[in-house]
């Protein structure tokens, strides 16, 4: 016991995992050997539980362990919950309750200290145990952060003043304590320490901020349920099939084999057709935290499998879910955050409009640094100097910096420009971007490339002071494509450096915002195929996006990539909450856009006749939305990432869950089931 608790007192200065393995295999503390057991009964019948037994390194034999599970399976229900317990106890009571154990103080050889922490870990409270009382000895054998059963009789607490004693009045005398299962000696564990991904369990139990997370997770969830079923018409919440089938929506997608020879079902990447059936079904309101999955590299925070809030509403458009889904941000900003509900009507922004004046499509306008084109006011011999194109646009934008010494803002930005951050920029094949320090000592304030009259013009439009630093970028002269601009991502970056150094403060609140309007198409890219098809080009959204007008209806027949799409896009603070769109509700036009404009195979086109079928069967005109959950919660809490709002994330470039060791190997069994072989590579 004195070396667990030594290892324990280590393991509390320590707090890197790393760290702690390193320092138990160089054998400076050497685990006490477990309670548990290696086992000498039949391999075969115990073969996995042996390994692990082994692995513990324990030395009970097969009747003591049954024999200790037996006392853990029959344990008497606590006679109340903490948090009950501690606003109702009185002195005298008898006590029954449940919780883990924590690290015990033996005071002398006659007394010991310990507090029992309950099973939600919010609460504790603490033990007194005396040798008077056949328990002492039991609870001495015991190990810290076993789960246990408390037997006691309530006592007031003799607190060193009235404020301790006001936050922790009582204590239990103990008459009994059982185990319910051990903590073994080589699992470290202590508060504020990181564990790896596989030992995701350990890093629930030690992270309280984890474990609120999910609580807190389960609250917008009821949240939002409570403001669809109250709306009127009420949403209906409908599962939809997972085991779905593979269609050319825009994701890669999972398959999953099935026994029958050549058959296999698809994940979805959304319940966007099935939605859509509902519409047609006569169901007026749908919505699910439905699961999806999408086949794609983990970077930018994406998971494989993730959650949406997904809706969609009959005889609506884009106008009614808009309002639908601020009912929902205000209900959730109202009862869970502690700043202001957002009010009115949430702005909206074009993607035109978002795209030239911020260089993205999911601006984060708190900060401005507005981007302005400039190429008509510069001179021939700057231009040539930041680009090798020919005639390209030219942009502009400012960074406030610091009024009182240019020399800092020009540090700033040359560690920037040489961090790794930069290096995206200063190698962009359109030309790397041109940096001016606004400083009022300097011949033309420091804009003498500008020339005089360029130089006067940017003052005019962009009001800068002394210390700022003015950004140009030149890129090629085409209409926007795609989600950012690379002065749109270098206004970006260069917020968050400035914000990172302590350059600039952060911007504060929640600026909600609607990017509406975008293409309906969008030129095909290598990494962006689309749905396939021949046409080049491919649906920005979706393939099932409506055009937004009777006018883009027409140019569906002209010029395509002209169409506006009554699409829209919730951000908010330069994040993509959710997207949405009308639908197309009539079967021949939306086979039109799948034949015709995106020009997909006719095999192809088949994977969608279900849906075809539904809409012809009289569907009235629908419109909906997907909010990313995991998304929404990780904005609601401050969260850099979504990990931290998922029980059980993927990590890695693959999507490994390292904890249960997923994805795994298939066995020659499973291949042979499922009529597969695989290639050597
Ligand atoms: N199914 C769409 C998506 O997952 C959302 C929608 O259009 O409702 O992005």
């Amino acid at each position: 016991m004195l070396l667990a608790r030594t290892a324990q007192k280590v393991s509390r200065l320590r707090t890197s995992y790393l760290e702690i393995f390193n320092y138990v295999r160089s054998g400076r503390v050497t685990p006490t050997p477990g309670s548990y057991v290696r086992i000498a009964s039949s391999p075969r019948a115990f073969h996995g539980a042996s390994c692990l037994r082994e692995q513990i390194g324990g030395r009970l034999e097969l009747p003591q362990i049954l024999e200790n599970y037996k006392k853990a399976v029959e344990f008497p229900p606590a006679t109340y919950d903490f948090e009950t317990f501690l606003s109702q106890a009185s002195p005298g009571q008898d006590v029954v309750l449940h919780g883990y154990l924590g690290v015990r103080s033996d005071i002398s050889k006659k007394l010991s200290f310990v507090r029992l922490q309950d099973p939600t870990m919010n609460f504790s409270i603490q033990l007194v145990s005396t040798s008077h009382n056949d328990s002492f000895e039991k609870l001495r054998s015991l190990r810290p952060n076993s789960p246990v059963t408390v037997m006691g009789k309530v006592q007031a607490k003799k607190a060193k003043n009235a404020e301790m004693e006001k936050r922790d009045p009582w204590e239990i005398s103990l008459n009994d304590v059982q185990l319910l299962n051990d903590f073994p000696s080589d699992i470290w564990m202590a508060p504020d320490m990181v564990h790896p991904p596989k030992h995701r369990h350990l890093q629930l139990r030690t992270s309280s901020e984890l474990r609120d997370a999910l609580r807190f997770r389960a609250q917008v969830r009821n949240v939002c349920r409570e403001e669809l079923e109250q709306s009127r018409p009420s949403f209906t919440e409908i599962e939809t099939p997972l085991l779905f089938k593979s269609t050319p929506e825009g994701a890669r997608e999972f398959l999953v084999p099935t026994r029958k020879h050549g058959l296999a079902y698809a994940l979805p990447q959304s319940p966007q057709q099935y939605k859509q059936i509902l519409m047609a079904s006569g169901i007026p309101r749908y919505y699910q935290f439905a699961r999806c999955f999408r086949d794609e590299d983990l970077r930018a925070d994406r998971q494989p499998e993730f959650t949406q809030l997904d809706l969609e509403m009959s005889f609506a458009t884009g106008e009614d879910v808009m309002r639908v889904v601020e009912g929902i941000i205000r209900r959730l900003w109202s009862n869970l955050m502690n700043t202001e509900a957002p009010s009115g009507p949430f702005h909206r922004l074009s993607y035109q409009d978002a795209m030239s004046r911020y260089g993205s499509d999911k601006p984060d306008t708190r900060y401005g640094m507005e981007i302005y084109r400039i190429e008509h006011l510069l001179p021939v011999d700057l231009v040539n100097k930041i680009t090798p194109l020919a005639s390209p646009f030219v942009e502009i934008f400012k960074v406030v910096g610091n009024e009182t010494d240019p020399s800092a803002t020009s540090e700033f930005i040359t560690r920037f420009l040489d961090s790794p951050a930069g290096a995206p920029f200063n190698d962009n094949p359109e030309g790397a971007p041109g940096i001016f320090v606004y400083d009022a000592k300097m011949p033309l304030r420091g804009l003498q490339p500008f020339g005089f009259q360029a130089a006067e013009y940017v003052e005019e439009l962009l009001e800068p002071d002394h210390g700022d630093l003015l950004v140009i970028q030149a890129r090629e002269a085409a209409p926007f494509a795609g989600g950012s601009t690379p002065i749109g991502d270098l206004r970006r970056a260069l917020h968050s450096a400035a914000v990172e150094t302590g350059f600039k403060p952060d911007s504060t609140g929640f600026d909600f915002h609607w990017i509406v309007d975008f293409p309906l198409f969008s030129p095909s890219t290598e990494s962006e195929p689309g749905q396939g098809g021949a046409a080049g080009i491919s649906s920005t959204h979706h393939p099932f996006t409506a055009p937004k007008t009777a006018a883009d209806v027409d140019m569906l027949l002209t010029d395509p990539t002209k169409v506006a799409a009554d699409h829209y896009d919730l951000v908010v603070n330069g994040i993509e909450l959710g997207g949405g769109s009308r639908r197309i509700h009539d079967a021949a036009v939306q086979e039109f856009v799948l034949r015709d404009v995106l020009q997909m195979p006719p095999e192809r086109l088949t994977d969608f006749s279900h849906l075809l079928e539904a809409l012809r069967a009289g569907c009235p005109p629908h419109a909906g939305l997907a909010l990313g959950f995991d998304r929404l919660v990780a904005v609601m809490l401050g969260k850099d990432s979504v990990r931290d709002v998922i029980a059980f994330p993927k990590t890695g470039k693959l999507g490994e869950d390292p904890m249960v060791k997923a994805p795994s190997m298939v066995t020659q069994e499973a291949l042979e089931t499922y009529h597969l072989r695989l290639i050597e590579e």
